[in-house]
């Protein structure tokens, strides 16, 4: 699998927003609450069946991040301030999170399932 699409900047907006400029000219702008109910580790996604073991209403609204890092040249680790801090989330994800129209439409366009 090839990686096509890697930030070349990534940095906090403000304290609920994770700004991410793309390698491809794309900006996105993520409300930081959709990546923590993304999270897809052993905890928050059930490793075998793939159904969901988070309980959103378990999120507050005003989650955030404490710290991220980047891992390897692929994702970034969160940690949260509600002490999560396992998942790791790949910038494919990222970019499939990417809020605004253009994206959204995208996804759309190859039948991906809305929430
Ligand atoms: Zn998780
Ligand atoms: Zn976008």
């Amino acid at each position: 699998m090839r990686l096509v699409t890697t930030p070349t900047q990534l940095w906090r907006a403000s304290l609920c927003e994770l700004a991410v400029a793309w390698g491809d000219g794309h900006d996105s702008l993520h409300p930081v609450r959709s990546s923590r109910l993304a999270c897809n580790c052993a905890g928050c996604v059930h490793e075998f069946t793939r159904a969901p073991l988070l309980d959103r209403a378990n999120v507050p609204a005003d989650v955030r991040p404490t710290r991220i890092e980047s891992v390897g040249r692929y994702g970034i680790r969160i940690v949260w301030i509600d002490g999560h801090d396992v998942g790791i989330m790949t910038f494919r994800d990222l970019r499939a999170l990417c809020p605004c129209d253009e994206c959204s439409l995208d996804s759309a366009g190859k039948g991906a399932v809305a929430d």
